[in-house]
């Protein structure tokens, strides 16, 4: 059975305060067991997030990363700094990481190597824009952002791989996609995956979907066979609401 991965993606929101207030809020309440608790925040967060989750069911992840390990790259930090401080996961190829800081297929690829050169877990986000939905386009869209991502990838890896399935104009605009619909595409993802790789592989790979996911369209979309958890943004941003995304997953 694959777990459900709830995770909260931050994006450029709060300040220390208010960030470590939220983990004092989550931490007692998040379950554990089948189901996986990650607090996505900015870089500047993650030391004091780390800290405050050890021994708890509360996973901590980055937002971005470079893929070298070090180097002339200022303003960037690397995965190595990363695993340093503890941080266990990372997100790599958010939509507006791609459209606003030229983020590519190359690089997702680059950057999801170096997450596990560096033992860290990557949430790899892909997804189609209106434009492409609208001419019947996404899955040659989102397969082959999947299939790139993965590229060069042991099965072994790519087990350990989460996608995260966003369609970017369901991202923070209070439209979902229909659950059915969310979940077709995920089928469909874990076709692709199982073509480029080997056995049952794909049917052990968490696909979360993405996009307005909130407390009250959590149930539905879990509840379908190939959506294994949610990447939340706005709705992961006060502790009460997270939790109970969190719980909808037990
Ligand atoms: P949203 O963002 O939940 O605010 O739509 C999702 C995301 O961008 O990961």
């Amino acid at each position: 059975m694959r777990k459900v991965v709830i995770a909260g993606n931050w994006k450029m929101n709060k300040t220390l305060a208010e960030a470590t207030d939220f983990m004092d809020a989550v931490i007692p309440k998040a379950p554990g067991g089948n189901t996986e608790a990650i607090v996505c925040a900015p870089f500047v967060h993650l030391p004091a997030l780390v800290e405050k989750a050890k021994g708890s069911n509360v996973k901590v992840a980055a937002q971005n990363m470079h893929f070298e390990e070090s180097g002339a790259f200022t303003g960037e930090v690397s995965p190595v700094m990363l695993t340093d401080i503890g941080v266990t996961h990372v997100v790599i190829g958010h939509s507006e990481r791609r459209e606003y800081y030229a983020e590519t297929d190359e690089s997702v690829n680059q950057k999801t190597k170096a997450a596990f050169a560096h033992g860290l877990t990557p949430i790899v986000c892909v997804g189609e824009t209106l434009e492409q939905r609208e001419a019947n386009e996404t899955m040659n869209v989102v397969g082959g952002q999947v299939k790139k991502a993965l590229a060069g990838l042991s099965d072994e890896q790519v087990t350990q791989t989460i996608i995260a399935y966003e369609p970017i104009w369901a991202i923070g605009t209070g439209k979902t996609a229909s659950s059915e619909d969310a979940n077709e595409v995920c089928a469909k993802t874990r076709k692709v995956i199982a073509e480029v790789t080997s056995g049952d592989i794909a049917d052990q790979v968490v696909i979360q979907y993405g996009g307005s996911v909130k407390p009250a369209n959590i149930d539905e979309l879990l509840s379908q066979s190939d959506i294994d958890g949610a990447l939340v943004g706005g709705a992961s941003l006060e502790p009460e609401s997270f939790v109970q995304l969190v719980e909808a997953g037990t």
